[in-house]
C-alpha cells in the first residue's frame, strides 16, 4: 500500500479537509481547475511531495500593503505536513522534512517543469502553488533519482518576458541574483537609504511579476482576485502600522498570517515605513505619530528616523 492510500484511507487533517492525488490532475487545463483549498499529493522515488495551489492577489492600492495569498497557504501546508509526518511515523520510522532542492526533485521525478527565478512548473496549477515535501525513507538530498529526460528540456521557453517584468534586475537570462529579489529583501532589515526600495513599492509578503509575466501560467494570472474587504481593513497601511507597535501582535490575527518564523512586528514595521514613502508620506505623517504615542521602545527609533526623512 502507498503512502497516499494509507493517507486516503486513515488521515484526517485539522490544517486541510480536502487531499486529493495530483494524478487526478493530470488531464485537466488550468481553465477548468477549481481545486483551490485543496491539497494534492504525489508519491514517487520515496518522497511523497504536498501541493496546495492558490489563487494570486492583486492589491493595486498602494496605500494597502500587498501580502500574496501565497503566505497564508504556505501556513496551512506547512501544518499539514506536520500532521502527515506524525501520521505517517509508524510506517516510515525515518520519515523527516526533505531539506534539499524542490526543484532539482521535481525535475528529477519527472512531475513538473523548472522555470527561471526558483520557479517550479505543475499542471495545472502553473507556478502558484505552495509544496512540501517528505523524504518517506530518510534518503536525503543526495539521493535523488535521475532524470529521464535531458534538462534542456526542462519546460521554460526562454521569452525573457519574466526577466522584462521584474521590477529590481534580479532575474537576468542567464542568472537570478536572490540579493536583489524583491521576495528576499522583504526578509531583511528595512534601509531606508536603500535606493532600490523605491521598487519594492507596497509590497510586504511577495511578488508576483515574473510569474504573471509568464506566458506558463497564463489560465491562473487570469484568476487572481484582489482580496476580501478584511483584508483591505488589516493592512492598510496606517493601520498595519499600530497593530505592529502594540503589544501582542505575536499571537494577533496577523501572526497567523505571517507565521511564527515571521511574525516579527518590527522588522515588518520596517518595510511598512518603506511601502508608506513609497505611497505618499506626506498622507501617513499622522499615523506614525500615532505610532509614536503607543511608545514601544522597539519601534520608537525607527519612527523617529522615518519622520526626521520623510515627515
Ligand atoms: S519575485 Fe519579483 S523581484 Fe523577484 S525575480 Fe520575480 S519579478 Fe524579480
Ligand atoms: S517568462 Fe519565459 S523565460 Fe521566463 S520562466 Fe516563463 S517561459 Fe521561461
Amino acid at each position: 500500500m502507498s503512502s497516499i492510500d494509507k493517507i486516503l484511507a486513515g488521515f484526517r487533517s485539522e490544517a486541510c479537509h480536502d487531499i486529493r492525488p495530483l494524478a487526478e490532475c493530470a488531464n485537466m487545463s488550468q481553465a477548468e481547475f477549481e481545486g483551490y483549498g485543496s491539497a494534492f499529493l504525489a508519491e514517487t522515488g520515496g518522497f511523497l511531495c504536498l501541493f496546495m495551489p492558490y489563487v494570486p492577489h492583486v492589491v493595486t492600492e498602494p496605500s494597502v500593503a500587498f501580502i500574496d495569498s501565497y503566505y497564508w497557504v504556505s501556513q496551512k501546508i506547512y501544518r499539514l505536513k506536520k500532521e502527515l509526518l506524525e501520521f505517517l511515523r509508524g510506517d516510515y520510522p525515518l520519515a523527516c522534512t526533505f531539506e534539499g532542492s524542490y526543484k532539482a526533485l521535481v525535475f528529477s521525478l519527472g512531475i513538473g517543469r523548472v522555470l527561471r527565478n526558483t520557479l517550479i512548473w505543475i499542471k495545472p496549477f502553473g507556478s502558484f502553488f505552495c509544496m512540501e515535501v517528505i523524504d518517506l525513507e530518510g534518503n536525503g538530498p543526495g539521493n535523488l533519482p535521475q532524470s529521464s529526460h535531458p534538462y534542456e528540456q526542462k519546460g521554460c521557453a526562454d521569452c525573457g518576458k519574466c526577466e522584462e517584468a521584474c521590477p529590481t534586475g534580479a532575474l537576468k537570462k542567464d542568472s537570478f541574483e536572490m540579493n536583489l529579489c524583491v521576495r528576499q529583501k522583504q526578509f531583511e532589515k528595512a534601509d531606508f537609504g536603500d535606493p532600490l526600495n523605491v521598487k519594492y513599492e507596497n509590497r510586504l509578503l511577495g511578488c508576483n511579476n515574473c510569474q504573471f509575466a509568464c506566458p506558463m501560467n497564463a489560465g491562473v494570472t487570469a484568476k487572481a482576485k484582489r482580496p476580501s474587504d478584511e483584508y483591505y481593513r488589516m493592512f492598510d497601511l496606517d493601520e498595519f502600522a499600530l497593530a505592529c507597535c502594540r503589544q501582542g501582535f505575536r499571537s494577533s490575527e496577523y501572526a497567523a498570517i505571517y507565521g511564527a518564523n515571521y511574525a516579527k512586528p518590527i522588522k515588518i514595521l520596517g518595510q511598512i515605513l518603506v511601502a508608506m514613502k513609497n505611497d505618499n508620506a506626506k498622507a501617513h505623517v499622522e499615523a506614525v505619530k500615532k505610532c509614536l504615542e503607543l511608545n514601544n521602545p522597539n519601534a520608537n527609533g525607527l519612527l523617529l528616523d522615518w519622520l526626521e526623512r520623510f515627515g
